[in-house]
């Protein structure tokens, strides 16, 4: 397999790109060697410059559900783009696609559309000070809400994949009201509420994927959201990763929570730049024009993503393929955990629906410290061998795998053979 193409096309990037990327977890520094260029995708496959072809795992990090190029959407896009590309002011798409988002949240009377999930995180966090007159917000190690300056501590993913504590360039003042709990430990923010009066939230990943796959333990959810509002504080699902990828209505349909706060985005775009965040009539009514909380944006609710979005949604809803997603993940942790076996590679395989990953270690991963135990060089070993065999995969251990509902039989064989090469490589 060659790169020349792609290796060709980095040198240039890097002299007008920093890094040659645009999102830093593309820059495969912890795997080593030089990003791939992407010259097109269809169904579940994405091919690079060089005219290799992988099935993809990655799905843009969660948007592309259906597959790439979906029929169904490129149409609703086709005849969007006819219209115009934005107008500053309102369209029909945005309260349709409006309802089917509410409807899909019980939580959710209204929801306000912006254009990435750091932004519907940002606004989220935002609304809840807004509602309880409070500054503090809780965030849990490992979890991953977006680039904003208040939450950029202990955030997995992309720091984690570039063994970062936390970004420059954040003033102590930024991060001076967030406080950090233990992913599946009500105690540690029990800790936080005794010691502080000012809490104004809690927010979570419903299911981390942002320090690779970890599920949250038994009712960890249940009892948080009732211990976080006996404190007179409101719980923010940022559901921009599971949303319409654990089911349709999210990780909280899957674990019967409701949030007081929801946050979306990847998967009701439909591979545009959509995020949204939403919440029952009373606190939604605190955002500007309706209350005083201010939030705006040149491009919130663009037509041709609100079209993108909605015939995703659509789509999704009628094929309902959560069922056939676990059965799928089901299937591949079962090829990891054989073929591991066989190969004599200690791994822990954590999956939730369609978003599946090994970790090169022996422990269970429950945490984010748990995650950390996992042999990074062994998962770059892993991955470019996976490369080597047609399955692209995100050049980061702690970062999700996702299945998209293009997948095929064939497919689903070759990621089997493609697992069983790659632990053989890792074994050596
Ligand atoms: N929240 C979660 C859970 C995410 O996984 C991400 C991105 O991966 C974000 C927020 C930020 O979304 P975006 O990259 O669209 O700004």
């Amino acid at each position: 397999m060659e790169f020349k193409k792609s290796q060709e096309l980095y040198n240039k990037g890097l002299e007008n790109l920093v890094g040659a990327v645009n999102s830093p977890v593309r820059a495969f520094a912890s795997v080593g060697g030089n990003p791939l260029f992407i010259k097109k995708a269809k169904g579940s496959k994405i091919i690079d410059v060089d005219g290799n072809s992988y099935i993809d795992l990655v799905l843009s990090y969660g948007p592309m559900i259906l597959g790439h190029r979906h029929r169904k959407v490129e149409k609703a896009i086709r005849k969007a783009l006819k219209n115009g590309y934005s107008f500053g002011a309102s369209t029909k798409g945005e309260i349709k696609l409006a309802k089917i988002v509410c409807d899909a949240f019980p939580g959710m009377d209204k929801v306000r559309f912006v254009n990435s999930g750091t932004e519907a995180v940002l606004s989220g966090i935002r609304l809840a000070r807004a509602f309880t007159g409070k500054d503090k917000i809780i965030k849990f190690a490992g979890c991953y809400h977006g680039h904003q300056d208040a939450l950029l501590v202990a955030a997995g993913s992309g720091l984690a994949t570039l063994s970062l504590p936390g970004s420059k360039g954040v003033p102590e003042g930024a991060v001076k009201n967030t406080l950090i709990a233990n992913y599946n430990d009500l105690e540690s923010v029990k800790a936080h509420f005794e010691a502080h009066d000012d809490i104004a939230g809690v927010i979570l990943e419903p299911i981390a994927g942002n320090m690779g796959v970890v599920t949250p333990q038994d009712d960890f959810l249940k009892e948080l959201k009732e211990y976080v509002n006996s404190k007179g504080a409101l719980l923010i699902i940022d559901e921009v990763m599971t949303g319409f990828r654990s089911k349709f209505g999210g990780a909280q349909e899957v674990l019967g929570v409701e949030a007081d706060i929801t946050c979306l985005g990847k998967v009701i775009g439909g591979g545009f730049p959509v995020g949204a965040y939403g919440a029952r009539n009373e606190i939604m009514e605190m955002v500007a024009p309706l209350g005083g909380m201010y939030q705006a944006g040149t491009l919130s609710g663009n037509p041709i993503a609100m079209a993108a979005g909605i015939s995703t949604l659509t789509e999704l809803k009628k094929q309902n393929p959560y069922e056939k997603f676990n059965e799928i993940a089901q299937i591949i942790e079962v090829f990891l955990l054989e073929s591991a076996k066989k190969h004599g590679v200690e791994i822990t395989v954590n999956r939730f629906g369609s978003m599946i990953n090994p970790f090169f270690t022996n422990k269970k991963v429950t945490n984010f410290e748990d995650a950390q135990t996992s042999d990074t060089k062994k998962y770059a070993t892993f991955f470019w061998e996976m490369t080597k065999n047609g399955v692209f995969l995100p050049p980061s251990q702690f970062e999700a795998w996702f299945l998209s509902s293009a997948l095929t039989e064939k497919d689903i064989q070759e990621i089997a053979n493609a697992i069983d090469k790659s632990m053989e490589a890792v074994s050596k």
